[in-house]
């Protein structure tokens, strides 16, 4: 089965990994509103089930974890888009760093 191409500009971090692998689920870091937004941008990371919606320290399941994320989210968008902290909060609602 080919793998399918998703844009993502995160780095690999500490739970996440920033290519798709068998088993693992894509997360929008910056679901709700901006879920679309975070995919045009290759705002995204893959997960395991327990890391995304299943564990107690899951991303949407454990604020401290979701906020790590975010932050790496932020720094990966201002680096790759050469924004600064405004023009992200123009993009994504808030300033996470
Ligand atoms: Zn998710």
């Amino acid at each position: 089965m080919a793998r399918k191409l998703e844009f993502c500009i995160m780095p690999p971090g500490e739970f996440w990994t920033n290519e798709r692998r068998p088993g693992l689920v894509r997360h929008e870091i910056f679901f709700g509103p901006f879920r679309q937004k975070s995919i045009r941008l290759g705002l995204v990371v893959f997960l395991t089930p327990e890391m995304h919606n299943m564990g107690n320290f899951s991303v949407h399941n454990f604020r401290g974890n979701d906020l790590i994320l975010k932050r790496a989210g932020q720094q990966a968008a201002m680096d790759y888009y050469r924004w600064n902290t405004q023009q992200f909060i123009n993009e994504f609602g808030k300033n996470y760093l």
